[in-house]
């Protein structure tokens, strides 16, 4: 007779990593984790996300609830922390040590963060200096609390001054605006002011150094300021 052969994964592949490591940021955000979330952050069809899920499931990276809502095993949460702390980690090392822009290392991070093992995670978590926040404002898992006083900047009003602090991991998914947002300066620890804000038009002006720049407010969301003055 044949036995029955249980498969369970030990490690997560790099697709369930991108999984855990979407599902941790919307749980952080107090947000809840459903399919049609995932397919749209991920980019996926509805039925790729239904059928990676039912492995997540069967190998208990996460459980799903009546309503359809995703909630992270323990076991999950870790995975999650820990493929999320080594892309951090990768961008960091992608700009300090080989000056890869600001705008290109969230990508460049993600093709090289599920192949980097837990001791050279730990290497270079002690040579980049402990690392509290990756190069975009946000914070390692562990860390929140330190991002929870900044205010996103479609919340501002005319004549309100602020410095950059923070482009959510949602926007730094998007090459094209990130390209933009380095090309203009809207990076954290610039200062700057609110010029005009235009809610018909859902749209801001920055004052930023010397420039007028003008943002949507869908994109005014992903930014997070400190209010000075
Ligand atoms: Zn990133
Ligand atoms: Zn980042």
């Amino acid at each position: 007779m044949l036995k029955e052969v249980v498969v369970t994964e030990i490690n997560p592949t790099p697709t369930i990593e991108d999984y855990l490591g979407v599902m941790y940021t919307l749980d952080r955000d107090g947000e809840s984790i459903i399919g049609a979330k995932l397919s749209e952050l991920l980019e996926v069809s509805a039925p790729t996300v239904t059928v990676t899920l039912k492995r997540m499931i069967r190998d208990k990276w996460i459980t799903m609830d009546q309503k359809k809502e995703i909630h992270l095993t323990k076991k999950g949460v870790t995975a999650a922390a820990s493929i999320i702390r080594r892309h951090m980690l990768t961008e960091w090392m992608l700009s300090r040590i080989l000056d890869v822009p600001w705008s290109q290392v969230h990508e460049e991070a993600h093709k090289i963060e599920h192949s980097i093992s837990t001791d050279v995670a730990e290497k270079m978590q002690a040579r980049l200096d402990d690392p509290k926040l990756c190069p975009h404002g946000n914070p390692f898992p562990g860390f929140e609390k330190m991002t929870q006083t900044w205010l996103p900047l479609v919340d501002l009003e005319q004549g309100d001054h602020f410095i950059i602090r923070r482009i959510h991991e949602f926007g730094e998914e998007d090459g094209q605006l990130m390209s933009f947002l380095q090309n203009n300066g809207i990076q954290p620890a610039q200062e700057g002011c609110i010029k005009e804000k235009l809610p018909f038009n859902e749209t801001l002006t920055l004052q930023i150094s010397d420039a007028a720049v003008s943002l949507g407010f869908k994109t005014a969301r992903l930014i997070f300021i400190e209010k000075v003055g």
